[in-house]
């Protein structure tokens, strides 16, 4: 299980020597920011061979994370759906509650490596923006955290965590003072500050050599999930499930299946309210190929190219992008992308937790709802790896107001 220590190989998948996924990828950054992007691109290149380091990535994921993360065998919410075996990859069991974690262990390493003493990022709802302070804690670098001033008004938690882990959050006011405007300050301080800055880039999204790098990380997911659904079941699962925001826990759960013909993968991505300009985040469903942060991929725009706003229940979905690697899945029809609505979700959070004591993040709530509606049409027993990309405990009280329940308690946990 722990012997897993080299990356992937890509040769197959991608991408090519310029980052790109088929017609997706690349590097479109200011001329300015081009330098930094290229030099990390080439060490990243040497990294990628570097067996110590992914020893010492792997190390750091078993005894600080608490890898590997068991699969459990859902099997009260299996018997009340009635079909296929479900197997939930348990992420939500890591340090720090999600699978964000695997990416900034092993990008703080990578900063370490390089010899930067200070590594920034961004954050919407604050997931990654802790997950970055941890690693930057563990491994003794200064950490500064780019958030919009909307979501520092409401994740007010996630700022206190951040702060407590020694990281300086600014406060983003430009713009709708949300993600997208915490991004473009990053960059912007990445490129005045990238000689002594690595610029931790919370999923597979941006520029190349990120989306591969982030990938490559979360790729221990998938490795685990499939070594662990063989030994459970004596076979591969018939199906693969994931939620996908920017991508990152998809698509380290799904790279390590690809080449299983047989094994059908499903992204899903956040229906919303319903398909409407401004009311969901299905990116892969409803947009268009464009330019956005750096890469070439899909893209939720209005006729103009202007980027479209997003709506989901949950923060971690809500972004008008997705990594290019998965527009690249997408094209070669190698996973289907389908999406499930605010209310799905919900019920899927609710289900999961009275069948098997689990509270979900509603970011996996939204792979929960698929694959229970997947499992509904298979036979006992056919099976279903599903990942459960982070624990729910940030959500409960947003979920308790929408189901009607605890509404004033949350109302006093919220003020
Ligand atoms: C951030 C987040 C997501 C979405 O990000 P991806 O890059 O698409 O994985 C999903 N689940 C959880 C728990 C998250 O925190």
């Amino acid at each position: 299980m722990t012997s897993e220590v080299t990356p992937p190989d890509d040769t197959r998948w991608g991408p090519d020597a310029r980052g790109r996924y088929g017609n997706f990828g690349g590097q479109y950054v200011p001329e300015t920011l081009m330098a930094s992007v290229t030099r990390l691109a080439d060490t990243y290149r040497a990294i990628r061979n570097d067996r110590p380091f992914w020893e010492e990535f792997r190390e750091s994921l078993n005894r600080y994370v608490g890898r590997p993360s068991p699969l459990y065998h859902a099997n009260r919410l299996s018997d009340r759906i009635g079909g296929a075996q479900l197997y939930l990859k348990r992420e939500d069991l890591n340090h720090t509650g999600a699978h964000k974690i695997n990416n900034t262990m092993g990008q703080t390493l990578l900063a370490r490596r390089m010899g930067k003493r200070r590594v920034i990022a961004e954050t919407g709802a604050g997931q990654h923006g802790v997950a970055t302070a941890t690693a930057a804690a563990r491994f003794g670098l200064d950490c500064v955290v780019y958030m919009g001033a909307e979501d520092v008004r409401r994740q007010k938690l996630n700022v206190l965590r951040m702060e407590l882990l020694g990281a300086e959050v600014v406060a983003v006011d430009a713009g709708q003072k949300t993600l997208k405007d915490a991004i473009n300050a990053a960059m912007r301080d990445w490129m005045a500050t990238s000689d002594h800055t690595h610029y931790v880039i919370g999923s597979v999204m941006g520029p190349h050599p990120y989306p591969q790098m982030v990938r490559d990380f979360q790729t221990v997911i998938g490795l685990e999930a499939r070594q662990q659904v063989i030994e459970q079941t004596g076979r591969l699962p018939n199906e693969v499930v994931a939620c996908v925001g920017g991508g990152s826990n998809a698509a380290g759960l799904f790279f390590a299946f690809l080449d299983d013909a047989d094994v059908k993968l499903f992204g899903v991505e956040a229906a919303g309210e319903k398909l409407a300009p401004g009311r969901h985040a299905a990116t892969l469903s409803v947009g268009r190929p464009g330019i956005l942060h750096g890469m070439h991929t899909y893209v939720l725009q209005d006729e103009d190219g202007q980027t479209s706003p997003v709506h989901s229940v949950s923060a971690g979905l809500d972004y008008p992008g997705v990594g290019p690697e998965h527009a690249h899945w997408k094209e070669l029809g190698r996973v289907s992308y389908v999406s499930e609505d605010d209310q799905a979700a919900l019920e899927a959070f609710t289900t999961l937790n009275e069948t098997e004591g689990i509270i979900p993040a509603l970011e996996p709530a939204h792979a929960v709802a698929h694959a229970m509606k997947r499992a509904k049409a298979m036979h006992a027993d056919d099976s279903i790896v599903l990942n459960l990309s982070g624990r729910g405990d940030k959500d409960v009280v947003e979920a308790g107001r929408l189901l009607g329940r605890i509404a004033t308690m949350g109302d006093s946990l919220d003020a």
